[in-house]
């Protein structure tokens, strides 16, 4: 009998899979790594080869299997099961994933969906969001999006990009360029791919920071980690950039109450590992322009760690 889930999420380094039983209990896992440059014949025979490996480790065949959900890290369009674009792999393009699993794995349930939107929903239902009609959950890090609970359900939009937002445009044709093309975004002031241009940038300007030596001279290796370690010994350039993502975040906060009124915020995502400063940054980022004392904004960090892909892809199968 069909009865078991596997949830897939697709990360720029390494693809988690969860093996679920009909209670949606997490009973197996298997990880191996992302090759950055896999067509998509490639990365989907890599993925039925790990789903069989997950099942036959756990004493179960293909027989056993009711759904699949993958989470990618790429635009989808979730309702046409399509991978649209991806940026950390770049040959994974207009693939008809859903056909292709579909094909492969015959009467198995397939879904394609968003990573920050099943992680969103992850939080939602078995994390940090737990009790909320509403929720934004943000992803801080190589970029910044979002993914909305909306009366308890994921809000895609009309054409499933629903979250994008770390694309809004907050200082036009300002900036540093955005891997969307504009100058601007939100998110490359606060990203953890885009900050580190910032801090390479400060270095070619002359600025003096411990990060240069951290890295020997080697700017290609400026990353969120060395920023986070620059910043733990007191170091004033990262000190800077940890206030100007909570400068920024803490506008993309506000701008998205503004629109929702959706007042719980699950952060989770890289970047926290700046813990506590990170948030009283954003807070005092947001708190420069809101000023209603009465109606609270919560913060919230993201329980489920690195299950949250898996935990939200499982739940999005019936
Ligand atoms: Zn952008």
């Amino acid at each position: 009998m069909r009865r078991l889930y596997i949830g897939i999420d697709v990360g720029g380094t390494k693809i988690a899979y969860g093996l679920f039983n009909e209670n949606k209990e997490l009973i197996g896992r298997h990880r191996t790594a992302t090759d950055p440059q896999a067509y998509p014949d490639e990365f989907g025979h890599q993925l039925i080869s790990d789903i069989n490996a997950l099942l036959v480790r756990n004493g179960f065949s293909l027989q056993d299997l009711k759904g699949v959900c993958i989470g990618m890290p790429s635009s989808v369009d979730f309702d046409n099961g399509i991978v649209l674009w991806t940026s950390n792999m770049t040959n994974i393009k207009q693939f008809h994933a859903r056909e292709y699993f579909s094909n492969r794995l015959p009467g198995v349930e397939i879904i394609i969906d968003n990573d920050t939107n099943l992680a969103a929903l992850a939080e939602h239902r078995r994390g940090a969001g737990r009790g909320y009609d509403h929720i934004i959950y943000t992803a801080l890090s190589t970029g910044v999006g979002s993914g909305f609970i909306i009366n308890n359900e994921l809000f895609r939009g009309t054409y499933g990009g629903a979250g994008e937002s770390g694309h809004m445009i907050i200082t036009p044709d300002e900036g540093i360029e955005c891997g969307c093309g504009n100058r601007g975004c939100i998110m490359s002031y606060s990203s953890g791919s885009m900050v580190s241009k910032h801090v390479v940038n400060a270095i070619l300007n002359g600025r003096k920071t411990m990060m240069y030596d951290m890295v020997e001279g080697d700017l290609s290796k400026i990353n969120g980690e060395i920023l986070n370690a620059a910043f733990r010994r007191g170091d004033d350039l990262a000190i800077e950039m940890l206030d100007q993502i909570g400068k920024y975040i803490g506008i993309y906060v506000y701008n998205l109450f503004m629109a929702f009124n959706i007042n719980c915020y699950v952060f989770g995502g890289g970047l926290l590992n700046f813990g506590q400063p990170l948030f009283d940054s954003i807070r005092s980022g947001l708190n420069k322009y809101y000023r209603d004392a009465e109606h609270e904004i919560i913060f919230k960090m993201a329980e489920l760690g690195n299950d949250a892909g898996i935990i939200g892809a499982v739940e999005l199968l019936d």
